[in-house]
């Protein structure tokens, strides 16, 4: 599909990288896409980022039909753009598509559509190490109509934005509360996938862990409380002794393309990495018996985020002195130098602009 492309008559100026936080500012384009039963995916076009319009009966307000993606383009020393694993984020986003009754989009054309975006707004992409243009797509119901069903007519868009670095004063592991009240998702609901529905789901747990002094929750699975799934949005890790442990995929955790990568390079460098259920009783077991060494989370905005502090219930242990550990750094060095490409990329998952 040829994607037309109207350029802004008006660009607005950038902000300065000192300044820049997450999600409040926004380039200068963006990329649209509309579907119909009749037409299919159609009429591709990047324009000038403006407003949307829809109506107060739109199905997305009322339903949720509705799903996202986040990635990041980096810029590196020598001026080229990467994009990290942008196939794996249509991959997924087609993925969500189906669980949310969404038709799929090709994906050649959706990592394609990425890259065009990111090409007219090139200049968007900030400089300093530790900054990037996040990407945003996402595709959401468009019929008006209070019926329930899957729309018929939908959006997919693309937006951007220069975001700050996650980590401004050095890595400083955060405090997490283990969540024994709300649940994220469940075994055949729509923890798999990026559904905006989640996050709505997710904000009373966060609001009340902050109210007690928590930067996030650690989701313990819906039906036992019992095992560990996720930590706030990203996917988590356990170095307990010499094994490695993450949640297995078990159908409620969101397949996360750095926890991917994280188990990806850990293999590479001979760790002994077990996707498995692990409940929360093992974690502080494993902690009491003093062969709890790190805990961290993984996801595109920190890419590692390590955990120097767990609360359960009142009951409060505190890892690798809440500092972070070797593993989280190795990953975090080895991720992010990939990403503005001062590592060598020997598993192919950079794709320059
Ligand atoms: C997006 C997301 C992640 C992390 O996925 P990445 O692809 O690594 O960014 C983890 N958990 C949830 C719930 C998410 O929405």
């Amino acid at each position: 599909m040829k994607i037309l492309v109207e350029k802004t008559k008006e660009p607005k100026r950038k902000p300065s990288s000192e300044g820049l936080s997450f999600g409040t500012v926004f380039s200068d384009h963006m990329f649209l896409c509309e579907y119909s039963p009749e037409k299919g995916w159609h009429n591709a076009r990047i324009t000038p980022y403006r407003d949307l319009s829809i109506p107060p009966s739109n199905m997305t307000i009322h339903y949720g039909q509705s799903i996202f993606e986040g990635l990041k383009a980096y810029k590196t020393a020598d001026n080229k753009i990467n994009l990290f694993r942008p196939a794996e984020n249509i991959k997924r986003l087609n993925a969500s598509c189906r669980r949310m009754c969404i038709p799929e989009i090709d994906e050649k054309f959706g990592v394609e559509a990425i890259k065009a975006l990111v090409d007219v707004d090139r200049d968007w992409v900030p400089e300093e190490y530790g900054t990037s243009l996040y990407i945003r797509p996402f595709i959401f119901a468009t019929d008006p109509y209070l019926g329930v069903r899957p729309s018929e007519t939908y959006l997919f868009v693309i937006i951007t934005g220069p975001v700050g670095a996650y980590y401004k004063e050095g890595i400083n592991p955060v405090k997490i509360y283990v969540e024994t009240r709300y649940v994220r998702a469940v075994v055949g609901g729509l923890g798999e996938a990026k559904a905006s529905a989640n996050y709505a789901a997710s904000l009373k747990a966060q609001v009340e862990a902050k109210e007690k002094g928590y930067t996030q929750v650690l989701w313990l699975d819906g039906i036992e409380k019992k095992y560990v799934e996720e930590v706030g949005t990203m996917n988590v890790f356990f170095v307990i002794g010499d094994e490695i442990v993450t949640p297995a995929l078990t159908g409620s955790i969101l397949p996360g393309i750095t926890r991917k990568s994280v188990i990806e390079l850990l293999k590479s460098w001979g760790y002994k990495v077990s996707e498995r259920r692990i409940t929360i009783d093992e974690v502080f077991e494993a902690h009491e018996e003093g062969m709890l060494k790190e805990v961290f989370g993984t996801g595109t905005a920190a890419v590692i985020s390590p955990v120097g502090e767990l609360n359960r219930d009142g009951q409060i242990i505190t890892i690798n002195n809440g500092e972070i550990g070797p593993v989280s750094k190795q990953l975090y060095d080895t991720i992010t130098g990939i990403q503005y490409g001062r590592i060598p990329d020997k598993f192919g998952w950079i794709e320059q602009i």
